[in-house]
């Protein structure tokens, strides 16, 4: 059972790595970026609640995002494991995880974080500002908010798993398949 933690500042490419590890290694993707715009778009209390943390570009209150978390692995039972896109993003969050995850007896393997330099991130926010409809992808000031509620906030998570001895670094700079090859050279250290 792979259970990973893909994580990274926004724009890192997880939700595109992610996308090739559901299919190579039959995952599960839970993304919290996704769950709360699918709240957004169909007007659920939950996303109303989260909707002006979004678009602020900050974070929405932990519990909500636990609970939310709680519910979608209620229903999972994917025995090949799940991938986390943009969860954990806090110390409690990280917390809360592994105690869901020993409940099910199926714990995190590790965390991938995919690193890439502020300049390069900003430019690819922009870029998908463009066709994404993402309201915090089309304005500077947003995209900077949320690179530094990463720094301050998200950032601690990595160490939380590094001194646990479950975390390894990608470059997240290059191609596409060149990045997901490193990735899943990360997966077999992981394993190991
Ligand atoms: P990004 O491109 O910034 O990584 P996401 O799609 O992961 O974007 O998330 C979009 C927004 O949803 C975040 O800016 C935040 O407001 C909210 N969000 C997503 N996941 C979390 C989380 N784990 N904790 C708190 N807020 C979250």
């Amino acid at each position: 059972m792979l259970n990973i933690v893909l994580f990274g500042p926004p724009g890192a490419g997880k939700g595109t790595q992610s996308q090739k590890l559901i299919e190579d290694y039959g995952l599960t993707h839970i993304s919290t970026g996704d769950l709360f715009r699918k709240h957004l778009g169909e007007g659920t209390e939950l996303g109303k609640k989260a909707q002006a943390f979004m678009d602020e570009g900050r974070l929405v209150p932990d519990q909500l995002v636990i609970d939310m978390v709680d519910d979608k692995l209620q229903e999972e039972n994917n025995a090949n494991g799940i991938i986390f896109d943009g969860f954990p993003r806090t110390i409690p969050q990280a917390e809360a995880l592994d105690e869901l995850l020993n409940k099910k007896s199926t714990p995190i393997k590790g965390m991938i974080a995919l690193s890439v330099p502020d300049d390069e991130l900003i430019s690819r926010l922009l870029e998908r500002g463009k066709t994404s409809g993402r309201a915090d992808d089309q304005n500077r000031e947003k995209i900077a908010t949320r690179l530094q509620v990463y720094q301050t906030e998200t950032l601690p998570v990595a160490n939380y798993y590094e001194a646990q001895g479950r975390y390894e670094s990608v470059d997240g700079v290059g191609g596409i398949d060149t990045i997901y090859e490193r990735i899943k050279q990360a997966i077999e250290q992981l394993e190991r």
